[in-house]
Formats: structure tokens, C-alpha cells, sequence
């Protein structure tokens, strides 16, 4: 009788019903059972308040994880960055023109203010024209100007000096017209012991780019964001904000192509390059040239001229794929 009851008792919810029972039922059998009995009781309290200690233990390690994670990542970084920002601390954005890298622009201002921030720009000079009316505009709104720090070559010129067509694969053209500008417009801070965070508009789409910078910062001692994919902010949400909110007609390239880059862009593929000897034949044009002058193809079997007639043959009534930056209007004006 008194197995049944202590069986009962073991069954968690069953227990508070099963230990009086048992208890009772001790007091009238042998002093032996009731010892048994009260090593049982206490064996199970001393049991079940680790098991409750255990479940605060972790409770306390998550929250702990919790504010050394949000500390690391955004309160240690605001915390510090205000504190010293009257004193050195610079916030450059790579500000390419583009509508990603406008709005974090904005978010930048909005949390360590105009002074502190730097929009920086290196103009390749193949871009399509709209996008300087773009970047004016968007500086004039959140009210920091545009630093410039350019090679002062043109794409063309670059590819020219190189004998060499730019590629995924070489992408020679970003590091000259855009990396190394940057890197010497860093130089100078390290030189002076300015501090500065480096910010880019790389969005929660990117997520493998967005890793690949933070890290490329890390492994250079700097300290770079990207506030879009830290917010979760999408692409989308940010172009519909600039058009609707800040009342800025989008860059004329976001009818046709999916960033405000150079025209044509020699890291992007066939699709873009379609895309641009559709709605941009000069610019094609100008990239044909410059296979012919190089010698060599951006694609692997088959000319830009090539192409070009491969595509005349198609079906002009073709559906274009826009994809994500298919907008029924660049201005909400
Ligand atoms: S946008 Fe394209 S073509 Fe222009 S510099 Fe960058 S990779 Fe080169």
C-alpha cells in the first residue's frame, strides 16, 4: 500500500495529493518506513530546488548574454560614440548615391548629428547623370554636404590605363576608383588619431556582404555598420520612404537596373548588360568599343556585339524583367 502511494507521489502533478496520503499511512507502520519515507521527502526537495536554482541559472546566463550582445553591438557603440563624438569620433558613410546608402545617411545624422557625420563619395564619372541631381538633393535634405575624394579618372580612362577589362573576377575598377581613394581619405584620420566608424548601405538582402565587410573592418582595426541589416530594414521600405517621405524622385537608373552604380557596371551579369543596351545604348555602345580596343570579351564566349545582335533577334514584346526595382515611377513629386 505504501509502494502505491510513494509511486503515486513520483509522479509530479500526482504529488501533492500523494505525500499526505503516504504520510499518514507512515505514521501507523514501522518507524523504519517513515525514515524511508522522510529521506524521500527531503531527497525530492533538495531535487527540486536545484532543478528551480538551475532554471534561474540559465535565466540570469541569458539575460546576461542578452545585454553583452545588445551592448557590444549597439548601446556600448551609441554609448561611446556620443561621449567622444564632441571630442574626435567621426561617422563616415560610404555614401555611393544610392537610395540604400542615403537613407542610412539619414539614420546616422538622426543619432550622432550633422557635425559628427561625413558623406563620403568617390565619383567615377560613368554614372548616369540623374544620380549627382540624386545625391545633391538627398544632402540638401538631411543637411551634411558631400565630401568628394575621387582617382579623378573615369571608368573608361581606368580600363584604358590597365589594358583590361574589369570583372567579378578583377574588379580592378572598384579598387582604384573607389577603394584606394577611400583608404587614403582614411589614412589621414589614423594619422591625426581621429577615431571614425565606417557606414554602407548593405541591407538584410545581402546578408554574406554584410559579413564580408564587418569582417574586412575587423581585420583593418576598423569598426564598420551596416545599419539597414541591423535594422531589418529592406530595400523596398527605404526606396518607398525616400519617394513618399522625403518627397526625392529616385536616381532614373532604378527604372531599369537594381543599383545606382556606373552604366554598364563590369562586375554585374548578362541581365544588367541587357538591360543597359536597352535603355542606355550609348553606354552599351561605349563598352563594345572598349572590348574592341582591349581585345578581350567581359563575357567569356560570346562579344558585347555579339550579343547585341542575339538580342535584336528577340521578340521586342518580350516581357522586361525589373525585378525588385521594377517602380511604376522614379518621383512621388
Ligand atoms: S560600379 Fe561596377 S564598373 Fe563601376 S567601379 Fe564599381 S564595379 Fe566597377
Amino acid at each position: 500500500m505504501v509502494a502505491i502511494c510513494v509511486a503515486q507521489a513520483d509522479h509530479g502533478i500526482n504529488a501533492a495529493g500523494g505525500f499526505p496520503a503516504v504520510f499518514f499511512l507512515c505514521r501507523e507502520s514501522c518507524l523504519l518506513l517513515r525514515h524511508i519515507f522522510i529521506i524521500f521527502l527531503g531527497a525530492t526537495a533538495f531535487f527540486w530546488s536545484l532543478l528551480i536554482n538551475k532554471k534561474k541559472i540559465l535565466l540570469c546566463r541569458t539575460l546576461k548574454n542578452y545585454v553583452e550582445i545588445s551592448g557590444k553591438v549597439v548601446f556600448k557603440q551609441y554609448w561611446q560614440a556620443d561621449e567622444r563624438g564632441k571630442l574626435k569620433v567621426k561617422h563616415i558613410v560610404q555614401f555611393s548615391g544610392g537610395a540604400a546608402s542615403a537613407y542610412v545617411a539619414w539614420l546616422v545624422v538622426q543619432e550622432f548629428c550633422k557635425e559628427n557625420t561625413i558623406l563620403l563619395f568617390h565619383d567615377t564619372k560613368a554614372e548616369h547623370p540623374d544620380a549627382e541631381r540624386f545625391r545633391k538633393q538627398v544632402s540638401e535634405f538631411i543637411g551634411v554636404p558631400i565630401t568628394e575624394v575621387s582617382d579623378g579618372r573615369d571608368l573608361w580612362e581606368v580600363i584604358k590605363d590597365n589594358h583590361c577589362l574589369p570583372s567579378s573576377f578583377i574588379p580592378f575598377c572598384t579598387r582604384v576608383l573607389k577603394q584606394e581613394p577611400a583608404e587614403a581619405f582614411y589614412k589621414e584620420f589614423d594619422e591625426q588619431g581621429i577615431e571614425y566608424m565606417l557606414y554602407n548601405g548593405l541591407g538584410p538582402e545581402e546578408w554574406p556582404r554584410v559579413q564580408r565587410s564587418i569582417v574586412r573592418g575587423e581585420v583593418a582595426g576598423r569598426t564598420v555598420r551596416c545599419l539597414l541589416a541591423e535594422r531589418q530594414i529592406s530595400n523596398v521600405e527605404v526606396k518607398k520612404i525616400i519617394r513618399d517621405e522625403w518627397k526625392i524622385c529616385l536616381p532614373e537608373p532604378y527604372m531599369h537596373l537594381k543599383h545606382n552604380n556606373c552604366i554598364p557596371c563590369f562586375k554585374a551579369g548578362k541581365g544588367h548588360f541587357y538591360k543597359v543596351w536597352q535603355n542606355y545604348p550609348l553606354e552599351f555602345a561605349k563598352a563594345v568599343q572598349m572590348e574592341e580596343l582591349i581585345g578581350h570579351t567581359v563575357f567569356k564566349y560570346k562579344s558585347l556585339a555579339e550579343l547585341a545582335k542575339h538580342w535584336e533577334q528577340q521578340d521586342i514584346n518580350q516581357p522586361l524583367d525589373f525585378g525588385d526595382e521594377g517602380l511604376p515611377c522614379v518621383c512621388s513629386a
